[in-house]
Parts: C-alpha cells; sequence; structure tokens
C-alpha cells in the first residue's frame, strides 16, 4: 500500500520536476523509482530528506542567484546519487532486523551527494579562488577536484542538515556527528577522485579545456585521468564508498 502511495506520489514530484525542466524524461522515470523506494520502505520522514537533498540540488543554484545553470538532470545523474540511499531502502525492506544500519547508510550516503552540491554551489558563488585538492594549485571554483574555503563551509552545512532531517530514521546522537562527518569524507573523497581519475579532454581547435569528450565536431584529446570515467561515474562511487564505510564500521 506504501509503495503504491510512494509510487504515487514520486511520480507526482517526477512529473512536475520533467515539466519544469529539472529532469530529462529517464531522470524522472529514476527519480521515481528511487522516490517510490523511499516512501515505500521508510514513509514520510524517510522522504524529507531526499525531498530537501533534490530540491536544495534545484533551487539553490537560483538561490545563490545563478539562475542560468538549468541543466536537466538525466537518469545517469540522477543514479548517481540515488542508487546508494535506494539501496539502503532496499536493505531495510530485505533485512528489517538491520533496519538501524541501512537507515545510517541511507543518511551517510544522502549527506555525501548533498555536500557535494551544496559544495560546488557555494564555491562557485562565494568563491574567487580554489585549489587542486591533489597538488595545491590554483583552480576556477566549480572545476572537478578544485576545493574551495567557502565551498568546503557549505558542503558541511549541506551534509548536516541532511544528517539533522534523518534523525528521525537515525535518532540523534553521536551517529548524527558520524553522518556529518562521512557526508564531509565522502564530498573530499569526490574531490579526490575528480583530481585523479575523472576524464578531462583539450580541443585542439579551440583550445577549450573541460569534460567535453567531443568539441567543435571531432574528438576531444584526454588529457588526465580515464576516459569513461566523467562526473556522475564519480559521484556514485563517492555515494557507494560512504554507504559502505558505514555498513561496515557500524556492524
Ligand atoms: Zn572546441
Amino acid at each position: 500500500m506504501s509503495w503504491l502511495l510512494g509510487l504515487g506520489l514520486a511520480g507526482l514530484i517526477a512529473l512536475v520536476a520533467w515539466r519544469t525542466r529539472l529532469l530529462t524524461a529517464g531522470g524522472a522515470l529514476t527519480a521515481t523509482l528511487v522516490g517510490a523506494s523511499v516512501f515505500g520502505v521508510g514513509g514520510v520522514g524517510a522522504s524529507i530528506p531526499l525531498l530537501a537533498f533534490f530540491l536544495s540540488g534545484s533551487l539553490l543554484p537560483r538561490a545563490l542567484g545563478r539562475p542560468h545553470k538549468t541543466e536537466q538532470r538525466t537518469a545517469v545523474q540522477v543514479l548517481a546519487n540515488g542508487l546508494a540511499p535506494m539501496l539502503c531502502c532496499w536493505g531495510v525492506a530485505l533485512y528489517p532486523e538491520q533496519e538501524s544500519v541501512f537507515w545510517l547508510g541511507y543518511a551517510a550516503s544522502l549527506a555525501t551527494a548533498a555536500a557535494d552540491t551544496w559544495a560546488t554551489e557555494f564555491g562557485v558563488r562565494f568563491s574567487d579562488t580554489a585549489w587542486m585538492v591533489t597538488t595545491g594549485r590554483r583552480a576556477p571554483a566549480g572545476e572537478s577536484g578544485a576545493i574551495s574555503t567557502q565551498g568546503t563551509l557549505g558542503g558541511m552545512m549541506g551534509a548536516l542538515i541532511i544528517a539533522a532531517l534523518c534523525t528521525p530514521l537515525t535518532g540523534y546522537g553521536v551517529q548524527t556527528w558520524m553522518i556529518t562527518g562521512l557526508g564531509v569524507w565522502g564530498m573530499l573523497l569526490d574531490s579526490l577522485l575528480g583530481a585523479t581519475l575523472q576524464a578531462r579532454f583539450h580541443c585542439a581547435a579551440c583550445g577549450a579545456t573541460g569534460e567535453k569528450r567531443v568539441c567543435c565536431g571531432a574528438p576531444a584529446q584526454l588529457t588526465r585521468g580515464v576516459s569513461w570515467i566523467n562526473n556522475s561515474t564519480v559521484n556514485l562511487i563517492s555515494t557507494l564508498a560512504t554507504m559502505g564505510t558505514l555498513l561496515i564500521a557500524w556492524r
């Protein structure tokens, strides 16, 4: 019954997000699956932190005055942040006796996703200088692998808000701070992977460097990282890694 209700509610929100161009059609279908799983297993209590993450990712750029950034999220991008929390919900459904550890994993992976999103938004909006997490060299804020003071503070705030919203699932106590800490750790891991494994391309025609594999109608040259590892892959690895760390550490 709650799964059906979850499917209806998540589908409705995803439909609105698709109509307002926050999600592609595939992104909306995937978000429906994630949302239905979360509501179906955890009800309103589990859905609030998920909604807070989703809305903050969509509204922060507008709230911080970057309304031009209206990238539609694809199915892959939704899964990059949503797979680990969804797996934890399935864990609760399949192993109810392990419920508490799976809710902690849910909170920690969501906190990582939020920290990464908030760090990017706050870094790009408030910071002029950022440094590559690997070499310490200056880099533009918002670039993969670059960290800034403002971005890191924003990320900590994002992780803390998710940890606080998850207290109905996890209880309040040392675990609240552990979830916040794991969220920040996941964010740093995301930066580290972004600076090393994430692919970076250079276009010989226009001189642009970035994450576009094809530029000016031709394949761009790989200058760093692994060609198939992009921002979504890095997000997926860091949310799964945070979840895994918690599930192993808390046992
Ligand atoms: Zn080009």
